[in-house]
C-alpha cells in the first residue's frame, strides 16, 4: 500500500503507533495493542491549560474541560489565524509542537478569499487543538518557494514541525476540517 494512504495514529491510552488506512479513519479504528479507540485527539483548555482527550464524535457536543469545566470548543473569537512571515516561520510553525495549518494566500487571489472565512471558523473552533497561520506568498517568497507553492490557495499542514500534507485549491470547509482533524489525531 502507498504510505500516503495511511496515517500513523498514536494510541492515547498505551502509546502504540498504529498505521491506519486513510479510508478507515472515520470508522472508529481501535488500537492494535490495547483495543482503545483511536479516534481521540487532545484539545487543550484555553482557560486552565489542561489537556483533554476527546473522541472526534464528541466535538460537536460542546465538550467541557474535565478540570475547570470551561467550554473546550469555542465559538467566539478567542482563536484567530496568526500571520506568519519568512522571518517568523521557523519559530511559529517549524518549532511549534502540535498541529499547524498554514494558508498560503495573496490579497489579489479570489479563491483565497473564499477559503478565508472557513479558516477563521476553524481557528476559533479548534483553538485548543491546532493553530491556523496565514502566509502572504507575495511578501514571503522564500517560504513559498521552499514548500513549492505554485498556485494559491495552498494549505500546508504541519505536525510537530514536519510537513505532513499539502492541499491545493479552494476546498470546502468540511474537507479542510476533515484533514485538520486527521492531522490533530496523528502523532
Ligand atoms: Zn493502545
Ligand atoms: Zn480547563
Amino acid at each position: 500500500m502507498n504510505p500516503d494512504d495511511q496515517m500513523v495514529i498514536r494510541c492515547l491510552n498505551c502509546g502504540k503507533k498504529n498505521r491506519i488506512p486513510r479510508e478507515r479513519l472515520h470508522d472508529s479504528p481501535l488500537c492494535g495493542a490495547c483495543r482503545a479507540t483511536l479516534d481521540e485527539m487532545i484539545i487543550r483548555c484555553l482557560n486552565c491549560g489542561t489537556k483533554n482527550r476527546m473522541p472526534e464524535n464528541r466535538l460537536n457536543e460542546k465538550p467541557l474541560c474535565g478540570k475547570c469545566g470551561a467550554t473546550l470548543i469555542v465559538d467566539g473569537d478567542q482563536g484567530r489565524p496568526i500571520e506568519v512571515t519568512d522571518g517568523t516561520f521557523n519559530r511559529e510553525v517549524l518549532s511549534a509542537s502540535g498541529s499547524v495549518l498554514v494558508d498560503c494566500w495573496a490579497p489579489w487571489c479570489g479563491p483565497c478569499r473564499m477559503v478565508a472565512p472557513a479558516l477563521d471558523e476553524l481557528a476559533a473552533k479548534y483553538a485548543g487543538g491546532a493553530r491556523i497561520a496565514k502566509l502572504n506568498v507575495d511578501e514571503n517568497p522564500l517560504t513559498a518557494s521552499r514548500y513549492n507553492v505554485r498556485s494559491i490557495p495552498t494549505l500546508l499542514l504541519f505536525k510537530d514541525g514536519e510537513l505532513v500534507k499539502t492541499l491545493v485549491g479552494a476546498l470546502p470547509k468540511e474537507a479542510i476540517e476533515r484533514e485538520l482533524i486527521a492531522i490533530m489525531k496523528t502523532n
